[in-house]
């Protein structure tokens, strides 16, 4: 089983430059507690350049955008291409984010476009899903994200999921201060690994990670992170706090 540890922090439209450097800084003095937990952050499109020159070499550091396009070039006015990422040492990408779907309309058509320009482009993707309270409520929760993943990932091969991480954030969850409790985060991650089986094998669901988005902060990150299926997580208001978003990175 090859599966990484991942803390990725998602700083959404927050921060000014200077603000975003001194953040980074910060994380990177951080001196991990397990040495193999992978940091990402997704710092806004314009200080992208800067977080990855802060960054610099620091071990298992790496930036990631929020958003990419899914066109590869042209006349798309405001667009960012996974080109453009690739030559700012952009290593990784959110594709399918709930405020993406949800005020963006992003489709799953389009969402399958984006993670195969980041692809093509060599930069690893974080696909994002998860349900909305209703669902859960009426207990749809679990087709909605087999048929999220089954939209979108029918489009992959295996060799492909090398460079996809999952993120599963329930919709109920992100920015609510409510969170998925350890069980029921650790039987969706179960049953994303189930759905990751069908679909592709038994050894490409082992080696997926999963992550766990949706309130996830310095309280309750050790208890999510011990579960056998949850991998790390997407972490939004909290990666904001580098001392908060380095006790996650620490919570393993
Ligand atoms: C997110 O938006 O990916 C997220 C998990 O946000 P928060 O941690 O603030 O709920």
């Amino acid at each position: 089983m090859s599966r990484k540890k991942i803390v990725a922090g998602n700083w959404k439209m927050n921060t000014s430059l200077n603000e975003a450097i001194y953040l980074v800084q910060q994380i990177s003095k951080n001196k991990n507690t397990n040495s193999e937990v992978l940091k990402i952050v997704f710092p806004p499109f314009p200080f992208i350049t800067e977080v990855a020159k802060t960054i610099n070499n620091s071990a298992n550091f790496y930036t990631g955008a929020q958003n990419c396009s899914e066109f590869l070039n042209g006349a798309y006015t405001g667009e960012v291409s996974a080109l453009m990422l690739q030559s700012v040492n952009c290593n990784y990408v959110l594709v399918g984010h709930s405020e993406r779907r949800q005020y963006f309309n992003e489709t799953n058509q389009q969402l399958v476009l984006k993670i195969k320009n980041a692809l093509q482009h060599s930069i690893n993707v974080i696909f994002c899903f998860g349900e909305k309270l209703e669902e859960r409520k009426g207990t749809t929760h679990f087709t909605t994200v087999e048929k999220q993943l089954n939209q979108v990932l029918s489009h992959f091969t295996e060799t492909d999921l090398h460079n996809i991480t999952l993120a599963y954030e329930p919709i109920w969850a992100i920015g609510t201060g409510e969170t998925a409790s350890p069980q029921q985060a650790q039987d969706m991650h179960a049953f994303v690994r189930k759905t990751i089986a069908n679909l592709f094998s038994t050894k490409a669901a082992n080696n997926i990670s999963i992550l766990y988005g949706g309130s996830c902060n310095a309280q309750n990150a050790k208890q999510l992170f011990a579960c056998a299926d949850v991998d790390g997580g997407l972490i939004g208001g909290a990666s904001l706090k580098a001392d908060d978003f380095c006790t996650i990175i620490n919570s393993f």
